[in-house]
C-alpha cells in the first residue's frame, strides 16, 4: 500500500526522524491558514506547495512550487489543488491533485551550503536482507543516476540478527561526505529512518531529496512510503491511510471480494487458481502472441460464485479481447468448476461478449470437458496447455 508524502512524512516524525515540516490543505484557503500557521511555528516566510499524489516526478510537473508571500500559497494552491498533474511517472491523463502539502520552505534563498543526497531503505530479495541505498546525487532522478553513473549509488546490507550497526550508519555519513555536526546529525537520521522502515513494517521508505541545511541539519524533504499489505491487520492505523482515490479502481473492486487481482495492459483476461498457475497462463498467453489483460488468482474456491465476480472484474477492462480460465482441480473438483462457469455464464446473461477458453486439468477433468463441450455456449474447452494456447492464438486471430 503507497502513501502520500506527508502521510510518510508523518511515520517518519512519530520515529523521531526529522522532515521538513508541512500542513496539508484541500483548498486555497486551508492553504493560506496552514502558511501562516507554518510562519508562526518555523519563522519561516516562503512556502513549497506540493501536490499529494501517488507518482514521482511532481517537480517536473509542475506539482511543486516556491511560494513567496501569502497571495502566492493563495495562488499556487488554488491552481494546483483540482489540476491533472501529469509527471513522467504518471499515465498521460495524469493524476487529479485533491489536496497539497504547504510546506516550510528549507533552501534558504542564494544558499550554496545545501546538499542533496538520495536515500532509501528496501529489501534486497537477493540476499533476503534489509539494505540502505545512498547516492549524493540526489534530487534527481535515481533511475538515471543508476544508468549513466552507477558508481555513485552505495549500499549498505543489514545483517537481520544485530541490525543497523553504528559502524554502519557512520559509513555512510561518511560516504556522502559529510563531516562534523552535519555527520553527527546523518548517523542519526540513518539510525531512525531504518528504526522507522522495520517498525512500521514497511517495504520501502524512498527519501529524495535528503536535505543538509545550511545549518547543518539532515532533514526528509520527500518521502515515498510503501508498506506491506500483508501487515496491515497489525498496523491499522497506518491501514486507514489508505487514499482509494489514488488506486487502480478495478484493483479496489477486486480487493473487496477478495480476489487478488492485478490490471496489465494486454488483451486476453486470466481467472486462474493459485499464484504459480497464474504466472505460468501468463507466460502461456504470450507465447500465444496475446499480452494478459490481467493477474487473478481466485484461490481455493472457484464456485459458481466466485467464478461470476472474476467474470465481472475481468470484463471491467475495455481492453479484454479473451479470457482464459485456467484452473487446476485439486481439493475442488474440476467438474464443479465446469458446472460454475457454465452457470456464472448463463447468470451474466448477455455481459460476456468475448471468446472463453477454459482449460480444466486435474480430478474429472474429462467430465468438466464434458460439460463445458455440451453446454452449447461459446466456451472453449482445453485439456492440455498447448491446446489452450493454440485456441488463444485462434481466437485471436
Ligand atoms: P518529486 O519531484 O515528486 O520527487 O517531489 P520532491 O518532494 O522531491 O520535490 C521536488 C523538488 O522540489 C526537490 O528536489 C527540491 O529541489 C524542490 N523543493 C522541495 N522542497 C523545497 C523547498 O523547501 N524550497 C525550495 N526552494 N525547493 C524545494
Ligand atoms: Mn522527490
Amino acid at each position: 500500500m503507497n502513501l502520500h508524502e506527508y502521510q510518510g512524512k508523518e511515520i517518519l516524525a512519530s520515529f523521531g526522524v526529522r522532515i521538513q515540516r508541512g500542513i496539508v490543505a484541500r483548498n486555497a484557503k486551508q492553504a493560506v491558514d496552514a502558511a501562516k500557521q507554518l510562519t508562526q511555528e518555523t519563522g519561516t516566510g516562503w512556502h513549497v506547495i506540493k501536490a499529494q499524489v501517488h507518482a514521482g516526478g511532481r517537480g517536473k510537473g509542475g506539482g511543486v512550487k516556491l511560494a513567496k508571500n501569502l497571495k502566492e500559497v493563495e495562488e499556487l494552491a488554488g491552481n494546483i489543488i483540482g489540476m491533472n498533474l501529469i509527471t513522467p511517472q504518471t499515465s498521460a491523463e495524469g493524476k487529479k491533485v485533491h489536496q497539497v502539502l504547504i510546506a516550510e520552505d528549507v533552501y534558504y534563498p542564494g544558499d550554496s551550503e545545501t546538499s542533496e543526497f538520495y536515500m532509501s531503505v528496501l529489501l534486497n530479495r537477493g540476499s533476503g536482507r534489509n539494505m540502505i541505498m545512498y547516492s549524493t546525487e540526489g534530487g534527481m532522478d535515481i533511475e538515471e543516476v543508476a544508468e549513466k553513473t552507477p558508481h555513485l549509488i552505495f549500499t549498505e546490507e543489514i545483517d537481520p540478527a544485530v541490525g543497523l550497526m553504528p559502524f554502519q550508519a557512520r559509513k555512510i555519513a561518511f560516504n556522502l561526505g559529510l563531516s562534523g555536526a552535519a555527520f553527527k546529525d546523518m548517523v542519526k537520521f540513518v539510525s531512525a529512518l531504518y528504526r522507522a522502515y522495520q517498525e512500521s513494517d514497511a517495504s520501502l521508505f524512498e527519501i529524495n531529496p535528503v536535505l543538509k541545511t545550511s545549518d547543518d541539519k539532515i532533514m526528509a524533504v520527500d518521502a515515498k512510503v510503501s508498506i506491506d499489505d500483508n501487515a496491515l491487520y497489525r498496523r491499522k492505523n497506518y491501514a486507514e491511510m489508505r487514499d482509494l482515490r489514488e488506486e487502480n479502481p478495478i484493483e479496489v473492486e477486486a480487493r473487496e471480494v477478495g480476489l487478488n487481482y492485478v490490471d496489465l495492459d494486454g488483451n486476453v483476461g486470466c481467472m486462474v487458481n493459485g499464484a504459480g498457475l497464474a504466472m505460468a497462463t501468463m507466460d502461456l498467453i504470450k507465447m500465444a502472441g496475446g499480452e494478459p489483460a490481467n493477474f487473478l488468482d481466485v484461490g481455493g474456491t472457484a464456485d459458481a460464485k466466485r467464478v461470476e465476480e472474476a467474470f465481472r472484474i475481468i470484463l471491467k477492462d475495455p481492453n479484454v479481447k479473451a479470457i482464459l480460465i485456467n484452473i487446476f482441480g485439486g481439493i475442488v473438483r474440476c467438474d464443479r468448476v465446469a458446472q460454475g462457469v457454465v452457470d456464472a455464464y448463463k447468470n451474466m446473461g448477455d455481459a460476456i461478449k468475448v471468446p472463453i477458453i477454459v482449460r480444466l486439468q486435474g480430478t474429472n477433468a474429462e467430465l468438466a470437458k464434458e460439460i463445458i463441450d455440451n453446454s452449447g455456449l461459446a466456451v472453449h474447452s482445453a485439456v492440455q496447455f498447448q491446446e489452450a494456447a493454440d485456441k488463444v492464438k485462434e481466437v485471436l486471430g
